[in-house]
């Protein structure tokens, strides 16, 4: 199965100039669902993980399946004052001013190793600060695993020396 082929390109969204990737169209299609899950696990299956960390609110979609098909358990990374008790907060640059990502501070226990789930993995900047979450509660990060990579934006040159897996690199902007 062709998993790019159920993925769709929306160009000027959110804003000009952009070509936003959708994957509502492979989430409503069972089989492709199902189909990049399977992939997923594949890949990580033999890595020693004991937390998925998913980031707000498209990695919550596949860090939870994945964190369900090895039994750990599953940290929502997420936007600011989203999280009640209390939180490390790390802010990150985007391309017009910043943005802040939380964690609530006993989600990690020092030394757990966490798979990083997200959709897509664009300039590196958002999954940098969700290292830097990790990091600060004593955890390491053992993976990064999206459905999709931007490959023109080489966002993994931003990334530490742990195994970076994508299921379609996409090679220009299109
Ligand atoms: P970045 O921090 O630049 O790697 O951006 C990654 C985050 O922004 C992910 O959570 C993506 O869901 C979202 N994102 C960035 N660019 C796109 C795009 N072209 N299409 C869909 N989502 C995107």
């Amino acid at each position: 199965m062709n998993l790019a082929d159920k993925i769709r390109s929306v160009p000027d969204f959110p804003k000009k100039g952009i070509v936003f990737k959708d994957i509502t169209t492979l989430l409503q299609d069972g089989p492709a669902l199902q189909h990049a899950i399977q992939r997923m696990k594949m890949l990580f299956d033999h890595e020693s993980i004991d937390m998925v960390v998913g980031i707000e609110s498209r990695g919550f979609i596949f860090g939870a399946i994945l964190a369900h098909s090895w039994g750990v358990g599953f940290v929502p990374v997420r936007k600011p004052g989203k999280l009640p008790a209390q939180t490390f907060q790390e802010t990150y640059a985007l391309e017009y001013g910043s943005d802040r990502l939380e964690m609530h501070v006993d989600a990690l226990k020092p030394g757990q190793r966490a798979l990083i789930v997200d959709d897509l993995l664009a300039t590196g900047g958002t999954v940098a600060a969700t290292e830097r979450l990790i990091a600060r509660a004593g955890a390491q990060v053992c993976g990064a695993c999206f459905l999709i990579e931007l490959d023109f934006l080489n966002g993994r040159n931003k990334l530490g020396s742990y195994r970076i897996e994508s299921l379609v690199h996409v090679s220009e902007e299109s």
